[in-house]
């Protein structure tokens, strides 16, 4: 979705700033959204301060109303907290580059031990060796091995008794007498965090020198996923994330959280039990889902709506004077293509009905034209939007030329103001003649 939005954004051109009340009335809804999401409350806190700042004063495009251009740098900035871009594993070291996955228990270290391997044997055709150092819960180290014939990937055989920082030893080594690429090892978990576990992560750490060590984190645990990977980070150094059950309903929010807490990129989801149900991170999708774009956009509209109402109370207060410039058309022009703005926006949502995608593709050929036209007027003096009488053929190839249309087109659009300010003149006669009435009664 970000994408699309992004490459329509950048094709329009430019008009008016946003304001800060444009910008506070629609992070008030941007606000909720990411509470909702299980956004660590500070971490909302300074990133809708950071939005504030970044977003008064930017300009907003053509075709956006104020309230849709401020959700687009919200997403943006959203995405560039998770992290720019995807950011991948790790492996360029003198092999085997060991893999050490740490968490909590169930938050799925063990099945993402396995979908790693299963990618990077099948997909990068590393030669894997995978190692259970999970003493503590029973048959954990059975877990792996039936994964591990599963998929096809070398587990390390079982030695009763071993401890943790032993099997890491005997599977590095494995790895590099053998010649393996990569040594996952898949580390036994607790309830919470504690003292022993972290001193167990730590000597394990020490022994095996990973190059990655990843933390598996539950997204539908949320607020509690952020303390964890605090914990980790803090006491064992990470250098990325996984984050399991994303295929839940969980909407991600922890994903910011520990990305803004820890600094590690998020390397990895996981999607769903299977063994090939394992995406790479991308920060725009995350930040899409967070947001909720649909709901959000919408509540941001209706946040941005007073506004509007503001501006056309201004140009109904004008017209009751009888004056209908160039100015107040341009504002008329705006208001209508804010729908169009809309109706794109619209668009790249799912779950539209041929109908309803009719119906946008006209509006956008509206849209088309209230362009040209905004273009022509934005192509004269202020004094000629105001005056538009003293716009002769002379200034009218003018301005054709400035704003890439045809002096028809100059023409059509002055026509078109001609004849609503002789309404407004009209309007105001029977306004008067009605006052006149009613004195002589
Ligand atoms: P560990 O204790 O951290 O090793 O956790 P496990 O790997 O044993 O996983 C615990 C449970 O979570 C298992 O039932 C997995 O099938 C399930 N699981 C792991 N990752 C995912 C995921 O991405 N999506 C879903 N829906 N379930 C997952
Ligand atoms: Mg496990």
């Amino acid at each position: 979705l970000q994408d699309r939005l992004g490459s329509v954004f950048d094709k329009l051109k430019r008009r008016g700033a946003l304001s800060e009340a444009d910008v506070t009335a629609a992070l008030r809804e941007v606000r909720v959204a990411l509470l909702e999401a299980d956004v660590a409350l500070p971490v909302v806190k300074d990133f809708i301060e950071k939005v504030k700042v970044e977003a008064v004063g930017q300009d907003v495009l053509k075709s956006v109303t104020p309230g849709q251009m401020v959700v687009k740098i919200v997403n943006d900035q959203l995405s560039e907290m998770l992290g720019a871009d995807h950011v991948a594993l790790n492996l360029q070291v003198t092999p085997p580059a060991v893999i050490m996955m740490v968490g909590l228990q169930g938050s799925g270290k063990t099945t993402s031990t396995a979908k790693i391997s299963k990618r990077l044997s099948e997909k990068e055709r590393k030669k894997v060796l995978m190692a259970s150092l999970d003493v503590r819960r029973p048959a954990a180290q059975e877990q792996l091995a039936v994964l591990g014939a599963q998929i096809g990937v070398r587990t390390l055989n079982i030695v009763p008794g071993e401890q943790p920082v032993a099997i890491a030893k005997r599977a590095v080594q494995t790895g590099a007498l053998e010649g393996f690429d990569v040594v996952m090892l898949d580390t036994a978990g607790r309830l919470a965090i504690d003292e022993e576990l972290m001193a167990e992560v730590a000597s394990v750490r020490d022994a095996a020198k990973p190059a990655e060590t990843l933390l598996v984190a539950d997204a539908m645990t949320g607020q509690d996923a952020v303390n964890v990977a605090d914990t980790f980070n803090q006491k064992i150094g990470l250098s990325g994330i996984v984050m399991t059950r994303m295929d839940g309903d969980a909407r991600g929010g922890a994903a910011l959280s520990m990305r803004a807490v820890t600094g590690c990129p998020i390397k990895l989801i996981g999607v769903g039990e299977k063994l090939d149900e394992l995406e790479d991170f991308h920060p725009s999708r995350v930040a899409s889902r967070i947001l909720g774009m649909g709901d959000v956009v919408s509540l941001v509209e209706k946040a941005a709506e007073s506004f509007e109402e503001e501006e056309a109370a201004k140009l109904a207060e004008k017209m009751k004077k009888g004056k209908f410039d160039l100015n107040d058309l341009a504002s008329q022009l705006k208001q209508m293509q804010k729908m169009g703005g809309m109706s794109s926006l619209l668009n790249m949502l799912p779950g539209m009905n041929s109908a309803q995608m009719k119906k946008l593709k006209d509006a956008k050929i509206d849209d088309k034209i209230i362009n040209r036209q905004l273009a022509i007027i934005s192509s004269m003096t202020p004094h000629e939007r105001e005056k538009p009488e003293v716009i002769k053929a002379k200034r009218r190839t003018r301005i054709a030329n400035g704003s890439g249309t045809s002096v028809q087109d100059v023409n059509k659009l002055l026509k078109q103001q001609q004849e609503a300010a002789r309404m407004m003149k009209k309007v105001q006669k029977m306004g008067k003649k009605g006052m006149m009435r009613g004195g002589l009664q």
